[in-house]
């Protein structure tokens, strides 16, 4: 059972946010800012992936409340959306979770981290060649 199941059951404590019949949500227990907050489906799929359409779409308008909601109340610039899947990708619970981190002008919290990865127009080029859909 993953540590999210638990929390979901009530065996281990968490700050719960909001509950519905198909998902859950409770504030980060090591925050990288102010109303970090989780949101899960209660059934523990991995990763998103592994979500079925029809709960990935309730989950998603619930996020959205949530992160509307979060950043109204704590007067926030904005927010982060963010969901790590799989280990390589830093996830570190495999029940498929998505991060609400709030952020305002000033917090200092360097979320994100820009590399320049040299692309030509030519890499660009082949990659929408392989990923277009
Ligand atoms: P991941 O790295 O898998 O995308 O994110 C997992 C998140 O779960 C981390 O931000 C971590 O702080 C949070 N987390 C891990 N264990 C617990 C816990 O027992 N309670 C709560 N509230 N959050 C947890």
């Amino acid at each position: 059972m993953t540590i999210f199941e638990k929390i979901i059951k009530g065996e281990i404590p968490a700050y719960k946010i909001y509950e519905d019949d198909v998902v859950y949500s409770f504030l980060d227990a090591k925050p990288h800012n102010i109303g970090h907050i989780l949101v899960i489906p209660k059934d523990p799929y991995p990763i998103l992936s592994d979500i079925p359409d029809e709960i990935l779409q309730h989950l998603i308008v619930v996020v959205k409340k949530i992160a509307i909601n979060t950043q109204k109340v704590l007067n926030a610039d904005g927010y982060h959306i963010l969901m790590n899947n799989g280990e390589k990708a830093d996830q570190t619970v495999p029940h498929a979770h998505f991060h609400i981190v709030p952020r305002s002008d000033g917090d200092n919290n360097l979320y994100t981290k820009i590399i320049d990865l040299g692309l030509e127009v030519s890499d660009f080029k082949s990659l929408q060649e392989k990923l277009s859909l």
